[in-house]
Formats: C-alpha cells, sequence, structure tokens
C-alpha cells in the first residue's frame, strides 16, 4: 500500500473524489469501514474540504473500478453545519477547512434582512470561519439608496466584517474578487436571487455549466441524501458550492454564549461589570453603553436581542 494526502473534494453520500491540492487531480475514494469516526453526530462524518490519509495498492491503478480508501480524516481548522432545526441533534456538515467564506447579499431585490445576515455570520464565528460581506448586485440601488449603502458598510465594517461591492451587470468588483479568492478554498453563499451563481461565473465562465446545478440531474437512482462539490477556477480558486444556505443560520448556543460571536459585543464586554452578562439588563453593562454611545451599531444589537428571545422560546 502506498498512502498519501489529499483534500475531499466531491462527498456523494458513499462515494468522494480527492485531489492532492493545490494540485487538481481528482480521483474516487471510498471510506475504509474501520476509519474512525471523530464528528459522530454530524450524517456526514466526511465532508468536502476535509484533509485525509489515503491508500492505494502499490502500483495499482486507481479508478471508478479501484477507488483509493480513505484511511483517516485529519483535524479541521473550521467547518460549517447545517441543521434542518434549532432543536434537531443531527447536523449536516456543509464543508471542512474553508480559507473564506464570502457571504453574498444584495440591499434590495431582494430586500436584505439583516437579522438573518447577522445568524449567518455568527455561526461563522462560532466555527471559526473568517467571511467576506460580498454587496452585490450595486448597479440597482447604491444611487438610490446611497444612505442604506452607506448604513450598511458603517454597520459591518464597523463589527470588523469585510465588505466588498460587486455588479455582475457592470463588472465592478469582479476583478478584485477574482484576485481574492485565488489560492483559497472558498465557500460562495448566499439566499437565493442574490446573484451568487451570476458571480461565481463572471468569476471563471468556464464553470457556467457547472455550479448552481449540482441538485438533481447526475444523481437521479442514487441514494444519496445530497451532494457538495468543489470545483478549481481557471483562476486558481477552489469554490465549493452548496445548495442554499437555509439553516445554515442556526446554532445551539446558550444565552450567555450568543454574545461571544458578536465580535464587536466581545469586545466591549470586557468592561461589563458582570461575567457572565446578557447585556439587556445589568447595570454597569459596557455593551449597552457602546450601542448608546453609537460605537456598537442599534441594528446589530437588536440582532443580538433577536437571538436571545428565539433562544428562549426552544427552552
Ligand atoms: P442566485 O439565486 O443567488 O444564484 O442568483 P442568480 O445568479 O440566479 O441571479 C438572480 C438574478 O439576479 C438573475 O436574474 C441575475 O441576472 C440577476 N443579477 C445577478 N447579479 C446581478 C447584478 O450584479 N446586477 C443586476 N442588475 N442583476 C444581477
Ligand atoms: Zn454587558
Amino acid at each position: 500500500m502506498t498512502k498519501g494526502q489529499a483534500t475531499v473534494v466531491k462527498n456523494a453520500g458513499s462515494h468522494f473524489m480527492l485531489s492532492e491540492l493545490p494540485e487538481w487531480n481528482p480521483f474516487p475514494a471510498v471510506l475504509k469501514g474501520k476509519v474512525r469516526l471523530k464528528n459522530s453526530d454530524s450524517t456526514n462524518p466526511v465532508a468536502v474540504g476535509d484533509r485525509v490519509i489515503y491508500e492505494v495498492p502499490e502500483d495499482g491503478t486507481v479508478d471508478l473500478m479501484h477507488p483509493a480508501t480513505i484511511s483517516e480524516v485529519l483535524d479541521r481548522k473550521n467547518w460549517l453545519v447545517r441543521k434542518s432545526t434549532n432543536l434537531s441533534r443531527q447536523s449536516h456538515v456543509i464543508a471542512a477547512n474553508i480559507d473564506m467564506a464570502y457571504i453574498i447579499v444584495s440591499l434590495y431585490f431582494p430586500e436584505i434582512k439583516l437579522p438573518f445576515l447577522d445568524r449567518i455570520l455568527v455561526s461563522c464565528e462560532v466555527y471559526g470561519v473568517p467571511v467576506t460581506i460580498v454587496m452585490n448586485k450595486v448597479d440597482l440601488y447604491r444611487e438610490e439608496a446611497a444612505e442604506y449603502v452607506e448604513d450598511f458598510h458603517r454597520i459591518y465594517e464597523g463589527a470588523g466584517y469585510r465588505v466588498i461591492e460587486t455588479s455582475v451587470k457592470t463588472g465592478e468588483g469582479i476583478d478584485t474578487l477574482r484576485e481574492d479568492c485565488k489560492g483559497k478554498v472558498c465557500l460562495f453563499s448566499g439566499e437565493s436571487g442574490v446573484g451568487k451563481s451570476s458571480l461565481v461565473n463572471a468569476i471563471d465562465p468556464s464553470l457556467d455549466a457547472k455550479v448552481g446545478r449540482i441538485s438533481t440531474a447526475h444523481l437521479q437512482g442514487k441514494h444519496t441524501t445530497s451532494l457538495y462539490e468543489m470545483y478549481r477556477t481557471e483562476g486558481g480558486s477552489y469554490i465549493i458550492d452548496t445548495p442554499g444556505i437555509r439553516g445554515f443560520g442556526l446554532v445551539s448556543l446558550k444565552k450567555e454564549e450568543i454574545g461571544l460571536y458578536f465580535p464587536e459585543m466581545l469586545k466591549a464586554a470586557q468592561d461589563c461589570r458582570f461575567t457572565p452578562c446578557t447585556h439587556t439588563h445589568e447595570p454597569g453593562c459596557a455593551v449597552k453603553q457602546a450601542v448608546e454611545d453609537g460605537l456598537i451599531s442599534a441594528e446589530r444589537y437588536n440582532s443580538y436581542l433577536g437571538m436571545l428571545e428565539e433562544d428562549s422560546k426552544f427552552r
């Protein structure tokens, strides 16, 4: 047997494709029966982006009839999960070892709901996934809604996030985005209609036929519950396509934990009189003070309160 290390680039249930990133040489693999599953509460212990040790027979060919075997899944630096409901125990790992999650939003068409975005950002913080917010379709509203655009930058850059403006229509920001994701394993996510597929295809037109169309076509008749796949662009980035982000904003957090995942609140909370502090009614709460002083945005604080309230509904 010879051993190697590779990254999972496709997960079709029980069959996988691996590639020795940064090289792009996808080859088939299956899980070895006794591979220890570390994440036993998830429905898929091996996810796209996982680094694995694989084995192939000495000078044996690897093809669909003779796939490599995955003998070990290496520790993840981060990952993202999806839950079907807030109460469900089982989670599904969407992807692992993500260098950058690009969360695509549009302020209008469809109109953005900031609390929804904040939930996704909290998820990314919980699992240690770096985020860039991509404000797409700016051609449609930057002039008409200049104030909101400015507010959006203030709110999210103030919270510590990077915001890139793009327009697939005018091409603005596309080079920046393409340059930014070079050499990275990236996840593009966003509510349906914000222009996710258009953006990915603008970055690399050769992906046109693939990304966003992974749902049914070549899966029919197979017992797979989901399929995630990584693509390499001509510019040398590795894009993970995820079918939607429903449920990806759901994390089970204790009340006193939620504030830890709003980076700007975490910072201010060092000066709260009490620990833990829910930043609601406590005297000497530095977070509430920072909101009053305009150092933390009212919008983000409201999202936080919403999450606290939501959380108590499930108790
Ligand atoms: P997805 O559901 O997020 O993948 O969104 P699509 O890429 O399918 O785009 C949804 C619609 O928005 C399509 O009609 C696109 O042509 C349009 N669209 C995407 N990006 C832009 C943009 O930057 N500006 C304008 N005006 N329309 C866009
Ligand atoms: Zn406080």
